[in-house]
């Protein structure tokens, strides 16, 4: 048998009652002389704001962190001044264009760049191809280089961290087994890593044909974020530049510096078109870098020689860092 009352004119009187009874049991509800004695009393007020306050400071704390997330926050890690060049495009999107934030570690002075100091001697009025001199002064001239291509690429803060560099070298051992302060220089990147809690942090391909502080510089990367808590663990990247008209070489890498695929995870095109009549592309960002580094007469060679920045991503990562980088490199890459 059909009901006469439909469901739409039931529900409202009864939900109706159901509120008033929930009222008035409350508000017959009275608390006793010394409840409301305590609830009255100063200290049970002050803890009371207190709690409400802190309540307040958390969510806020939890909106703030939310947001700043939004904006990727990046470390590099390199062994000389203006080894940013293997992401400066990738660095200038970051830092310039998609809000995120980027610092930079530089571990050694970059004094044995001496050798191709001859056309700065005039521009800075110093004989630096002089070993003694070029060692004294080199320091500070290219610690002043690095911070100016590092406003050319947006980059907030470096870090100096004042080892010596001695030689090229193959071989990584010379400076994890006393060329550096190995240990000071894994205390200074937990320290900044804990600190800032990076999202990712940037270093360099370390194949073994490459300079052996490269390769140092990387693999103290990866190891100290390797050791830090899963929650606070950035996803650690290698790059090396290329042509898009080339194939990367294959990567592998050794233990900690093994990586996910042997060919590059991510890439950023520096020779992308944009702009009026698409006459621009991230060659000319990059070239203003290198133009900032004076005292490297070779590296001014570079411009203009790889348009691809390649990105492997190592297996020594935490959950989800394909996933995360994927994001990363989908709005680096957005036209
Ligand atoms: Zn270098």
């Amino acid at each position: 048998m059909k009901s006469s009352i439909l469901p739409g004119q039931l529900r409202p009187v009864s939900h109706a009652v159901e509120l008033v009874r929930c009222r008035s049991a409350s508000s017959n509800r009275r608390p006793s002389p010394i409840l409301r004695r305590f609830q009255q009393s100063h200290w049970y007020l002050q803890v009371r704001s207190s709690l409400l306050y802190l309540a307040f400071l958390l969510v806020a704390i939890a909106i703030y962190a939310s947001t700043a997330r939004a904006q990727p926050k990046v470390l590099l890690v390199v062994a000389h001044p203006d080894d940013e060049y293997y992401f400066a495009a990738t660095t200038y999107r970051i830092a310039r264009e998609l809000g995120g934030t980027v610092d930079q570690v530089i571990i050694t002075n970059g004094e044995a760049g001496f050798k191709y100091s001859a056309l700065a001697e005039k521009y800075y009025s110093v004989e630096l191809t002089q070993e003694a001199v070029g060692r004294a002064r080199l320091p500070e001239l290219r610690r002043q280089e690095a911070l100016r291509a590092g406003e050319v690429l947006g980059i907030r803060q470096h870090y100096f961290l004042n080892e010596c560099d001695t030689k090229f070298t193959l071989d990584p051992k010379e400076a994890l087994g006393g060329g550096w302060d190995a240990r000071s220089v894994r205390r200074h990147l937990r320290e900044l890593m804990e600190h800032e809690q990076y999202d990712f942090i940037f270093t360099l391909l370390p194949r073994s044909e490459t300079h052996g502080h490269h390769q140092a510089a990387t693999i103290l990367a990866v190891e100290t974020a390797a050791a830090l808590g899963e929650l606070q663990r950035p996803v650690v990247l290698a790059a090396e530049p290329g042509l898009g008209a080339t194939a990367p070489v294959p990567f592998t890498g050794h233990d900690h510096t093994a990586v996910a695929s042997a060919a590059p995870s991510f890439e950023f095109n520096r020779s992308r078109p944009f702009g009026f009549k698409n006459a621009l592309n991230y060659n000319i960002v990059v070239n203003w870098m290198i133009a900032e580094h004076k005292s490297q007469g070779m590296f001014q060679n570079d411009s203009g020689k790889h348009d691809r920045e390649r990105f492997w991503l190592f297996t020594e990562n935490p959950a989800g860092a394909l996933d995360r980088a994927g994001k990363l490199f989908s709005a680096v890459n957005q036209q």
